[in-house]
């Protein structure tokens, strides 16, 4: 079928809520991906930090290929070997002490907030049911993470919404403790906003967001769905911050491509969760903890957090400086891979005109040119992505 025969059937075919750039990927190797018409592009969106190994990465590749050859799917009635080993890692690496496995980052956070709000009816004692979470912050697209999202443009049309959240600015720990109210049962976060616009809070916010749950006798919950699994420059965000949460969410990269999601809390907060209180048919099946146990021994294994840390302070070196040569540049900031160009303009144009030089890069909110290449990217590719931002926005 030609590229336009596709474009053609994809928008006959395919339900109407993406907004698509018109070219079709159909390979991918490394940092590099190539379309329908042998287009080569260096891709420095990744699936939306999902690829943080690569596209098409070997290892990933035999371990999913041998599972899918020895078992694919059980249920959880029963007891799933991987999924043991992926729980174990992600326990000794981590805070927590409990894993619960799903298919998505909505999924994931849906689990956390039923978590808390188990925790609080039983556990807290009362009718603790309320969750803080931050305006501008993005947490899935079901019902109830859309309504933990402080975006109000993402729950428009969708009312009644479900009861049960109050929004704080980001960034604002006394606007937390002013919200919490006898009902308040959990503070829900990122630690970096990521669809918000690559959004880092000052060095002491979780840890004083951290004290102040204390205090209050409430749970923290982190949404590390995006900023997880080394984007930041450590396996997780948090550990930059010298504090644990009580419960932590991943998604994206924990599959590198294969859809998995993860809620990991503590004993204290698990205890919670009891046989029938939460299940996911797919969750943590043979096929996507065999990608998800390759995907984290190969961060550990390969150098990559290392790399990530690296060529993530060299690429926000080279952004400031190209900053210095365009007035459209508000801001440069970013933390590991997970970078982000503020512009006073709109950045769809800057995204169609580095397509058109051969680098995929995506905005976010509007006019944040966000970047969350594979992990293993070089400085070269880093000189390429560079060198074309700089051409297009010569003339934007
Ligand atoms: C992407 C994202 C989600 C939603 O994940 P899905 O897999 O799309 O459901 C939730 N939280 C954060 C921080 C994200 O970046």
């Amino acid at each position: 079928m030609t590229t336009e025969e596709l474009l053609a059937r994809s928008s006959q075919y395919i339900m109407n809520t993406y907004r698509r750039i018109p070219i079709v990927l159909v390979k991918g190797e490394g940092a590099r991906v190539w379309d329908s018409n042998g287009r080569e592009y260096l891709d420095f969106v990744a699936g939306i930090a999902v690829c943080s190994l690569g596209h098409s990465h070997p290892a990933i590749a035999e371990a999913i290929r041998n599972q899918a050859e020895t078992l694919s799917h059980v249920s959880n009635l029963y007891h799933i070997e991987p999924q043991i080993h992926v729980a174990e890692r992600l326990v000794t690496l981590s805070f927590a002490d409990k894993a619960f496995f799903c298919n998505s980052g909505a999924e994931a956070n849906e689990a956390a907030i039923k978590l808390a709000r188990k925790y609080g009816h039983e556990i807290m004692g009362g009718k603790r049911f309320e969750i803080i979470t931050m305006e501008n912050s993005f947490h899935g697209r079901t019902l109830t993470t859309v309504t933990a999202t402080g975006q109000r443009k993402f729950q428009l049309g969708f009312d009644p919404l479900p009861e049960g959240f109050r929004y704080v600015p980001f960034n604002d720990v006394s606007a937390v403790e002013k919200a919490i109210t006898e009902n308040t049962c959990a503070v829900m976060v990122e630690p970096i906003q990521a669809e918000g616009g690559i959004v880092i809070p000052d060095d002491d916010y979780l840890r004083r967001l951290r004290r102040l749950c204390d205090d209050k006798g409430i749970l923290l919950i982190l949404d590390e769905v995006q900023v997880g699994m080394g984007r930041t420059g450590t396996l997780f965000a948090y550990e930059q911050s010298g504090i644990n949460p009580d419960i932590m969410t991943l998604a994206k990269a924990l599959g590198n491509g294969f859809p998995v999601g993860a809620m990991l809390a503590t004993d204290a907060a698990a205890a919670a969760f009891v046989p029938g209180n939460h299940a996911s048919t797919f969750g943590g099946n043979p096929l996507g903890m065999a990608a998800c146990l390759i995907t984290i021994d190969t961060i550990l294994n390969e150098g990559v957090l290392d790399n990530c840390k690296a060529v993530g302070s060299y690429f926000l070196d080279r952004l400031k400086h190209l900053k210095e040569d365009h007035d459209i540049i508000v801001d440069v900031r970013g933390r590991g891979l997970i970078v982000g160009i503020e512009l006073s303009i709109a950045g769809d144009t800057i995204v169609e005109r580095a397509m058109e030089k051969g680098v995929l890069i995506n905005c976010t909110n509007g006019n944040i040119l966000r970047f969350v290449p594979p992990l293993i990217i070089t400085r070269d590719d880093v000189d390429m992505v560079v060198e074309v931002l700089d051409e297009v926005m010569g003339n934007a």
